[in-house]
């Protein structure tokens, strides 16, 4: 990426993974990479698709308990990759919570609130010990398990479009996955990107951000429970679900985006990781942070008025005032 400006970028949308998706380019072959982004990201929600009942994902899942299924390198690869953001997170990042999003209507769109035996029955069943990587190529999963990739498969998708990006040379770019953005090159001007983070007081209304991030290259990917939600007697429950309990995340935050640099790779350690975050809460979040297990900075937006963000990107983050949040 970057390199002398081109005159426009050239423009794309796709609608996959339950998400509308924008792709802009320019320099290099940039209609051929269009095309192969936008196939690509079709290839990927057919491969990892819980819903579909050809996907990759879908096969493993109704395969008998305890059967190794050959599911290719790349499946494999995403498997364990998930796998060790779960033990990273302590469990609060969990490709088996599966049958407890069913539960609650989240993977059909039927939503109820699930009996709490109901839960108890199907927690028997999360954790990753009960996901099996066999040889180079094949999973297997123990008996009542299933796996659901949404909180990674965009990550994964806009590393792949980067990949794609690089290789015909594109020296401008952003894709927007649905909250899961990546830019190279900045802008035509010569500047970085800006990119918007949604306020989740205001999610549904457009341009309506906690404030504006700066960044020539990179990866921001932003989790929050307004992205998908029912109501019921007056409460909200929202799509993303704290493993610990099997009751969507209630941990103080409401939202919280991953920052990291645009190397390939860090699109699917951001998504997991802003899905992680957010069932973790401010303190822990920010305790992992600090850890240095992973090289990335955050935002967070507390359920209390609070904008946090952390010093690597703190000087690239303009926080929008009338938004109202107290900005730390
Ligand atoms: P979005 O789908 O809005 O991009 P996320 O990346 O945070 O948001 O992924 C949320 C999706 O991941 C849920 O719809 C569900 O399929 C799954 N999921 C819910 N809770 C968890 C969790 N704790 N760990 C991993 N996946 C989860
Ligand atoms: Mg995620
Ligand atoms: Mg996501």
């Amino acid at each position: 990426c970057g390199g002398a400006a081109a005159q426009e970028m050239q423009t794309a949308q796709v609608f996959a993974m339950d998400t509308v998706m924008g792709l802009q380019a320019t320099g290099g072959e940039t209609a051929e990479a269009l095309a192969a982004a936008e196939d690509e990201i079709y290839r990927l929600d057919e491969e990892l698709s819980r819903t579909r009942e050809d996907s990759a994902v879908s096969q493993l899942n109704r395969a008998e308990a305890g059967t190794s299924v050959e599911v290719g390198a790349e499946l494999y690869d995403l498997i364990a990759r998930a796998l060790a953001f779960s033990q990273a997170t302590d469990g609060a990042f969990d490709i088996t919570l599966a049958p407890v999003s069913s539960a609650w209507g989240f993977t059909e769109d039927a939503y109820r609130v699930p009996a709490q035996e109901e839960l108890a029955g199907l927690l028997a069943h999360v954790g990753s010990e009960h996901v099996h990587l066999d040889g180079a190529s094949a999973v297997s999963l123990d008996q009542g398990t299933q796996i659901d990739l949404g909180a990674i498969a965009k990550g994964y998708a806009s590393d792949a479009v980067a990949a794609i990006y690089q290789e015909h040379g594109i020296t401008h770019g952003i894709v927007d996955l649905g909250g899961n953005t990546w830019v190279c090159g900045g802008n035509l001007k010569g500047e970085p990107w800006r990119i918007g983070v949604q306020d989740p007081a205001r999610a549904g209304e457009a341009e309506a951000y906690t404030g504006i991030l700066r960044m020539g290259d990179g990866f921001a990917v932003t989790s929050g429970g307004y992205q998908r939600y029912f109501e019921e007697n007056g409460k909200t429950y929202h799509h993303i679900i704290d493993p610990a309990t099997g009751h969507p995340a209630e941990s103080g935050l409401t939202s919280v985006t991953v920052v990291a640099d645009g190397t390939v790779g860090n699109g699917t350690m951001c998504d997991a990781l802003s899905t992680a975050l957010f069932v973790m809460g401010e303190e822990r979040a920010l305790d992992f942070w600090r850890s240095g297990v992973y090289d990335f900075d955050l935002i967070l937006v507390t359920e209390d008025g609070r904008l946090l963000v952390t010093d690597g990107i703190a000087d690239r983050f303009q926080p929008d005032e009338t938004a109202g949040y107290a900005y730390e």
